[in-house]
């Protein structure tokens, strides 16, 4: 039970929350003072343990030098009492459970710097075993160029401690690394410890510079936070530091862990500088539902395109001349680095129109892999009668690489660049004997799409059987033949918004339904955690959900994952779009 800690926003593992003390604390934030150790000052056998809600007061433990062996550990194992101010646990990774306590401290954690694999491991394994509204606390590692990384990872409390011993060491420390006092002709820092003139600058100036520069790294780290932006500043930032490019890269692996929390839509975009977006969750999961549930409605041939700077590309000057010379008569899908392929129907499905690529004309070898990998397995699952790739010249090694992995005869039809008038009279003349579909199956194709996508594998026939679709692209919305409302596209992110006659059909379908379900009272704006009974598992923040209790049926939109809901016991678990009371 959480008391004093609660979670405001979510950017994949890191969190920005606040520690309910008298003066709270806003996290990822520094707790310096107002941490008290109160094992110090306890022996055993006493009953009283002092503390109060100006402090997070650390209970009584034992610690364990690293590498102690787990059966003496747990042999030593502190009973944790229940006190009624703010708390925190000293755990190590292999003895992290839930004592009830506000906040956990890890007792190993200075020996984690500078070790990805360990650090990588230590966070995820304590942050499963530990409730997923608790904060976690590692001393005495912060420094201005790592609380990006670590609060990526899921850590919520530092203190200044190691950059200022850093700084009384003579280590000058910003967020692009560090370097040696002596070795500085200027201070590269406007605070007012540099202020002080080169020549009379000393280690105690340093130490002030130091926890400065690292109140506003974690300022930064916050308005990232905030903007959902963390991971495009940490492509960037952490480059500095191998230690910290490592464990950027181990968490990738770790996908599990940052998929549970990463979010489906986003209100910024994505910028991809590198080839470590590839590995972005959100990157990895567009990829992996287009080829997983995803399935092409068209009869029509496959015209592969390049993508458009301008998004969603339907709205750029290329993709209009594609359009005018095609003329309904191919299925559209556009390729692109950082994304893969993207079906016209889902180009407005985030981060389909969320991105911004640096385009050089030059794929990597890690892109064209990606790409080609990703086409391959979508031409696995979906069958056409022709393939033709309309695509300027450095896309061709991207459908020959598809080609040998795939049985499928790719018909090339542009000279030079794909809006020639040469090229585009090429395309038209190619499709000139194919039948032309109607706009109304591109609406219907564009409703089932999305709610494959968003829901997962066959949902969009399920749910969208009877089905007549109004108003223009993008704001469509769905109705059933009798014209109630279903659904309607939201286009900023290209997902559905269901009405309650949608999520009934939803619940009673037999794709796969997220559901929420809560206590006998009626939800009036939202779901607050302590009310969710059970949460399906799969349920990610900002999925559609379907809330269900003995006195109401209604549906919304998920602020935490579904493992997330079950186990906290503050914050808002979902919002509540459309209700009925029973
Ligand atoms: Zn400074």
């Amino acid at each position: 039970m959480t008391e004093y800690f609660e979670i405001h926003e979510r950017d994949s593992a890191a969190r920005l929350g606040e520690l309910r003390l008298e003066n709270p604390v806003t996290t990822p934030g520094l707790v310096d003072d107002v941490v008290h150790d109160a094992g110090s000052q306890w022996t055993p056998g006493e009953s009283d343990i002092d503390g109060g809600d100006s402090t997070l007061t650390v209970l009584p433990h034992r610690a364990f030098p690293g590498g102690t062996p787990e059966e003496v550990e747990e042999a030593f194992a502190t009973e944790y009492p229940d006190v009624e101010f703010p708390s925190a646990a000293v755990v190590s990774p292999d003895t992290a459970e839930n004592h009830g306590t506000d906040a956990y401290v890890l007792s190993n954690a200075q020996e984690l710097s500078g070790h990805a694999r360990a650090f990588v491991e230590a966070v995820i394994q304590t942050r499963a075993t530990t409730p997923a509204d608790t904060a976690l606390y590692l001393p005495g590692v912060a420094t201005p160029g790592n609380v990006a990384t670590l609060a990526y990872a899921g850590v919520d409390l530092f203190d200044t401690d190691k950059a200022v011993l850093e700084g009384l060491q003579g280590k000058y420390l910003t967020t692009d690394g560090d370097a040696f006092l002596e070795d500085l002709t200027e201070l590269p820092c406007a605070c007012p410890a540099c202020q002080t003139p080169r020549a009379e600058f000393d280690r105690e100036d340093c130490a002030e510079h130091n926890e400065r520069a690292l109140r506003a790294a974690l300022a930064t780290v916050r308005e990232r936070i905030r903007a959902g932006q963390l991971r495009d500043y940490l492509e960037g930032q952490a480059r500095h530091d191998q230690w910290l490019t490592a464990i950027v890269r181990r968490l990738d692996q770790q996908y599990a862990y940052l998929e549970e929390r990463t979010p489906v839509f986003r209100r910024n975009g994505i910028t991809a500088a590198s080839d470590d977006t590839l590995r972005r969750v959100e990157i990895q999961r567009y990829a992996e539902r287009v080829t997983n549930r995803y399935r092409n409605r068209f009869d029509a041939p496959l015209v592969l395109v390049p993508c458009s700077a301008r998004k969603p590309y339907s709205d750029s000057q290329s993709h209009a001349q594609f359009h005018d010379a095609i003329q309904y008569r191919g299925h559209l899908v556009s390729m692109t680095s950082p994304i893969g392929v993207v079906p016209q129907e889902l180009e407005l499905t985030y981060p389909a129109q969320h991105y911004d690529s640096v385009v050089t004309g030059n794929w990597t070898a890690t892109e064209i892999e990606f790409v080609s990998d990703v086409l391959a397995a979508y031409l696995e699952r979906n069958e056409y009668p022709r393939v033709i790739a309309h695509v300027p010249e450095d896309y061709r090694p991207i459908c020959e690489r598809a080609a040998e992995q795939v049985d499928v005869e790719f018909e090339y039809t542009v000279t030079d660049h794909p809006t020639t008038t040469d090229s585009l009279a090429n395309i038209a003349s190619t499709l000139a004997d194919e039948p032309k579909y109607r706009k109304r199956q591109r609406q219907h194709n564009t409703i089932r799409a999305i709610a494959d996508y968003q829901f997962g594998e066959g949902a969009g026939p399920e749910i969208f059987d009877d089905l007549a679709v109004e108003s223009r692209y993008p704001k469509l919305r769905a109705t059933d033949t009798d014209g109630e409302q279903l659904a309607m596209v939201v286009p900023q992110y290209g997902l559905l918004a269901l009405t309650i006659a949608g999520a009934r059909r939803w619940a009673d379908s037999s794709a796969p339904t997220k559901r929420v379900e809560i206590d006998a009272f009626v939800p009036h704006g939202s779901v607050l955690a302590p009310g969710v009974v059970d949460a399906t598992e799969s349920i990610r923040p900002g999925d559609e959900v379907v809330i269900e209790g003995p006195k109401a049926f209604a549906v919304g939109r998920a602020e935490m994952s579904g493992p997330e809901m079950v186990e906290s016991t503050r914050g808002i678990a979902s919002s509540v779009r459309h209700l009925d009371e029973k």
